[in-house]
């Protein structure tokens, strides 16, 4: 779709948008977007509207813009409704549907914390978001030398974004798709993606498990079966293996890899004889996310939380430019802070920003909501070049493997900021229900997690925690996403629905894997969406180019 739009003021409009170059006006008006491609919107805005010559300084100085054909439109306050859906840079939505991990009783004992009373005005660090990033970024900054005061500011109730909503497997890719980033980047450059993967999940475990918390959290170390439904499937995954066996990533015995065959997956998992399907099991645990990061905040110190506090705008504080903020210290004796973070409570001051918002980036970092938005950074060189690994980062393959050595395995960079398409973040809704089993916990024959098979785009694991063997499971489910038609949810930042399509085809799924065990219109308990952050390219963004201008 593209950007360039005119507006126009709808019919019982209060003024004339067009008449507003050059300035800045408090406006109440109906407005009506007149998309490129014919595609019209309507709707309320209220707030300030500013039509700037200077394209670069109006976009970096409000939350949102829009690209007219020749200027640009920049607005404080709300972006308006039918724009944010447009432009794939709204805030979350009020009402999202209920969750198994956060609405589930007393599960989510934080949800409502610091949304009433004052709002604390002042931190060292104010920490946009309460899923695992930001709570993980206040636990490192509450465990480190400095100690700062932290504020974390939550749009929702605590933890209700994808950390809250997704499918609750912590498992880390062994070796799928290492001849491709093999190809893409080199050898070495692909092992690390591996390893930084592998890092993130031993050090949640290590977390856990150093503290006791495994019985808090739901952590059940099952392991995990990928099936591969074709021949050609399952020559590809051995072919990673190998591969990733001939370059040092994997060894015999390592993460149990064990190749199953279709009678092993019939007999001993009840597989369907219709399914002529293999699989590979490796080690790999589960858990209940929401009261991973509940532990995590709990095991911090300095830290306020405001739950239900959107962040509508971070800008610097009064008569400061955005290159003197970078001269002030963390720890200004007269507390002189850097930037000034607006929600509808009233304003907070800080030094430093995280922004952990994920999927919402978008909203408070425009030139991350599209690509047409991300051309306009002005960091961002002509020429482009595809993300970088740091190719002298020492490789500690032995020690991290066998997890005695917990320090990070790599350190990501790149000296030039890839094309300018891959700074977006394109919110991208996922789907997942839980399903009672018609079969008891014995019957099934199953304690592992899985992914594959149907689509090739599910993944599923059974709940045994607090049950018995008498007790028929719950099995959590996600995918379905190659179902839902369209831009498969791409563009998609609406948790407050369900897709009709995907729910027909997560309630089928089940039964044609495992006959007998489910049946597709009974045992649905919850069904719930959430939002997943992807970048245009698959890569991630690392480095400080482009948010240093912004905050
Ligand atoms: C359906 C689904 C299934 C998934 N399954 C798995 C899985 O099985 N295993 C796995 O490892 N990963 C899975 N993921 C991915 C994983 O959940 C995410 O990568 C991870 O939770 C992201 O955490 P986060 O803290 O970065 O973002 P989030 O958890 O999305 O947190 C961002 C927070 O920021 C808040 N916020 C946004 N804008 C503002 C604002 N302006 N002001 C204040 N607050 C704001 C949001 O409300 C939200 O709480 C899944 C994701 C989804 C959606």
């Amino acid at each position: 779709m593209k950007a360039a739009l005119r507006l126009r003021p709808g019919a019982s409009g209060t003024m004339s948008l067009l008449c507003l170059a050059c300035c800045i006006r408090d406006v109440l008006a109906r407005v009506h977007f007149e998309l490129a491609n014919n595609t019209s919107f309507r709707g309320q805005f209220r707030g300030q509207l500013v039509v700037a010559d200077d394209p670069l300084k109006a976009f970096t100085e409000r939350p949102w813009h829009i690209l007219d054909d020749s200027r640009v439109w920049v607005g404080i306050g709300r972006m308006p409704d039918p724009l944010q859906s447009i432009f794939g840079a709204s805030l979350p939505m009020d009402n999202p549907t209920k969750s198994f991990w956060l609405n589930t009783e007393a599960a989510n004992p934080l949800a409502e914390v610091g949304s009433t009373g004052e709002l604390t005005q002042d931190a060292d660090v104010c920490i946009i978001g309460s899923g695992i990033t930001g709570v993980s970024a206040a636990w490192h900054l509450s465990n480190g030398s400095e100690k700062p005061s932290v504020v974390i500011l939550e749009a929702r109730e605590f933890c209700s974004g994808a950390t809250g909503r997704n499918g609750g497997h912590l498992v880390r890719n062994v070796f799928n798709s290492f001849i491709s980033r093999q190809a893409s980047h080199n050898t070495s450059e692909a092992i690390k993606t591996y390893l930084l993967e592998k890092y993130t999940a031993d050090s949640l475990v290590a977390f856990i498990n150093d503290r006791n918390l495994q019985d808090e959290v739901d952590l059940v170390e099952g392991g995990h079966i990928t099936l591969l439904r074709t021949e050609q499937e399952e020559t590809d995954a051995r072919n990673d293996y190998e591969a990733a066996k001939a370059a040092g990533l994997i060894s015999d015995g390592k993460m149990g890899v064990r190749w199953l065959g279709n009678v092993e997956l019939q007999k001993k998992y009840g597989l369907s004889p219709a399914l002529n399907y293999t699989g590979v099991w490796y080690s790999a645990h589960n858990l209940w996310p929401s009261k991973l990061v509940t532990a995590l905040f709990h095991n911090t110190s300095n830290v306020v939380l405001h739950t239900k506090t959107p962040v509508t705008s971070v800008l610097p504080v009064r008569g400061l430019s955005r290159d003197s903020v970078d001269q002030i210290p963390l720890s200004h004796p007269e507390k002189q802070r850097r930037w000034v973070l607006g929600t509808p409570r009233g304003d907070i001051k800080c030094s430093y920003v995280v922004h952990a918002t994920n999927a919402y980036s978008g909203y408070l970092l425009p030139f991350m909501a599209d690509r047409h938005r991300s051309k306009m950074c002005p960091d961002i060189p002509s020429d482009s070049k595809t993300v970088e690994l740091l190719p002298d980062a020492e490789l500690k393959t032995t020690t991290t493997q066998t997890g005695a050595d917990r320090s990070p395995p790599l350190t990501l960079r790149h000296d030039i900021l890839p094309s300018p398409k891959v700074h977006t973040i394109v919110p991208t809704r996922g789907q997942v229900g839980a399903v009672r089993a018609l079969a008891n916990t014995s019957a099934l024959g199953w304690l592992n997690a899985w992914d594959g098979g149907g689509g090739g785009w599910e993944y599923w694991f059974p709940r045994y925690q607090g049950t018995n063997v008498s007790v028929n499971p719950l099995i959590i489910l996600g995918g379905g996403r190659e179902h839902a038609g369209g831009r498969l949810e791409a563009g998609v930042a609406d948790d407050a629905a369900l897709n009709p399509r995907v729910s027909a085809s997560l309630h089928e799924f089940l039964p044609s894997v495992f006959p007998g065990q489910f049946a597709a219109d009974e045992g649905w308990e919850m069904e719930w969406t959430g939002i997943m952050g992807f970048t245009a390219s698959g890569e991630p963004f690392v480095g400080s180019r482009c948010f240093s201008s912004i905050s």
